[in-house]
């Protein structure tokens, strides 16, 4: 962290106040590259690690530099996997909150037409996973002619899950005139080819430090045999005795296996790989978030780009078969300054992989013995008792910045005709509230939603209960959702 402040910069002060909600006081190392140059609407090409706050990289400026007032997608961001565009999303709410600014995830697996009344309600940002953003914009269900910025998240996974193609041809659609960032951990020739046809003259920023593979995280491997991998797996955990802890394997297969012997022996634990549907994935995800669980054994593919605090240790149960895997897998540990350990099992023809990923990264793996019967035993009495309280449960960085904010259900909307307009109009003209205490309202067919900032929900829920909107009296409660 630097010594720079959020005050710094251009940023207005619903912006900064959303920051210090989220308990933001300062820019990380990449946010003090990017905001600024961001700011100026100058193309960019970043490259940097995992974690290393580059969401709210690019989530701050262009909250800032989207314009309000206009109804139609501003800003496009592009992610890999469906589990990063509903974070980005979210991450870009809370950034946006007091500014009000709406921000909608689309991806597949989801029914469209229900992507499709979302995107046609004011949106300024859109995030969503490359297939399915294609879809929309070649029926004419995204409406991209005042799209001003591009973010390209992640755009070496993009390539790896074979997705560089359908971003290409997005970017085609797009208008001209628009400014384009791509984010990066690594960047590979195709990656850098997208760069120089699509941008103008990115400027390039490589941040490293702080979050490296290298300084947070202590990486060791163990020599295993695939008949040994489980027991191993048991010893190592009671041992390590990890307050949280990522468990990869390479298959969905190996995951259901590896799931069900650990949950027979009681371990606090769940799964996650792609071939569960979305609705339990992001549940998964969300427990885990929340603490839980201890142990969450998964694939690369449903891990990937998500943002989990405190995770304190990563084990590769199935060492990846591509040394990018290892940077990204490893980075769910040691993430915003903590410190986390990573072991990764090898089987003896594995040994190539190990040095490959080595010469990657640029340094050794410490090698680490199987944990001796010995170890075992004066471990056991603890692990036990760790396994037999309940994990703490964290709470969601949000839950701060949305305390004060109550968001209220209307049963009226489009049918009725009635347009935000009507709500601010007559919200503010309520005694004690202004129409900075509103926050997002989102308009539906036969129902609205709209968020009361600053703890006056109570005095806008009461006195709506007799006011009219445009002549009519609508049904009010706090809203369940
Ligand atoms: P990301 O690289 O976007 O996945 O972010 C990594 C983590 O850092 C997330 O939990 C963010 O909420 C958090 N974060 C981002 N920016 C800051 C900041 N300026 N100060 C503290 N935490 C931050």
């Amino acid at each position: 962290m630097s010594k720079i402040s959020f005050n710094d910069y251009q940023l207005s002060t619903n912006i900064v106040k959303a920051l210090s909600g989220l308990g933001y006081m300062q820019p990380t190392k990449v946010q003090e590259e990017v905001i600024p140059t961001a700011l100026e609407k100058k193309d960019m090409v970043v490259k940097s690690a995992t974690g290393s706050g580059k969401t709210a990289a690019f989530g701050i400026p262009l909250c800032e530099l989207v314009v309000w007032e206009e109804n139609k997608p501003q800003v496009l961001v592009l992610t890999p996997t469906r589990e990063l565009a509903a974070q980005v999303k979210e991450d870009i709410t809370n950034i946006g909150r007091f500014k009000r600014i709406k921000a909608t995830a689309i991806y597949g697996k989801q029914p469209f037409a229900r992507q499709k009344v979302e995107l046609n309600q004011k949106n300024h940002v859109v995030v969503g996973t490359p297939g399915r953003v294609l879809d929309h914009i070649e029926k004419g269900t995204l409406f991209i002619d005042q799209l001003k910025y591009l973010v390209i998240d992640e755009a070496d996974e993009m390539l790896n899950m074979g997705f560089i193609d359908q971003v290409e041809s997005i970017i085609n659609t797009l208008p001209k005139n628009r400014m384009t960032m791509l984010f990066s951990a690594t960047l590979p020739e195709d990656v850098e080819v997208l760069c120089h046809k699509y941008m103008r003259n990115p400027i390039h920023i490589e941040v490293t430090s702080v979050n490296s593979t290298k300084e947070n995280i202590e990486h060791f491997f163990i020599e295993t045999s695939d008949e040994e991998k489980f027991s191993l797996l048991k010893t190592v955990t009671i041992v390590e005795n990890p307050d949280s802890c990522i468990i990869f394997c390479r298959t969905q297969e190996q995951v259901e296996r590896v799931f069900d012997k650990l949950d027979r022996l009681n371990y606090n634990c769940d799964k996650i790989h792609g071939g569960m549907v979305q609705e339990d994935r992001f549940a998964v995800m969300n427990d885990f978030k929340r603490g839980e669980f201890r142990y969450l054994v998964a694939t690369d593919v449903a891990a990937r780009g998500i943002d989990i605090d405190s995770v304190s240790l990563v084990i590769n149960y199935d060492i990846p078969l591509e040394k990018e895997k290892y940077v990204h897998r490893t980075g769910r540990t040691g993430r915003a300054g903590k410190t986390g350990r990573a072991i990764t099992f090898i089987t003896s023809y594995e040994q190539n992989r190990l040095i490959e990923i080595e010469e990657y990264i640029g340094f050794s793996l410490k090698k680490m013995e199987a944990p001796s019967k010995e170890l075992v035993s004066n471990c056991q009495k603890a692990f036990e008792e760790k396994s037999n309280t309940r994990p703490t449960t964290k709470k969601d960085k949000s839950a701060n910045l949305n305390k004060d904010i109550m968001k209220l259900y209307f049963n009226g909307g489009k049918k009725k005709k009635i347009r935000p307009v009507d709500f601010v109009g007559t919200i503010a003209k309520i005694p004690g509230v202004t129409a900075d205490d509103i926050g997002i309202i989102t308009i539906q067919d036969s129902a609205s939603y709209v968020d009361i900032l600053n703890g006056k929900g109570p005095i806008v829920l009461s006195a709506m209960k007799s006011t009219t909107i445009k002549g009519k009296v609508l049904k009010v409660h706090k809203a369940i959702k």
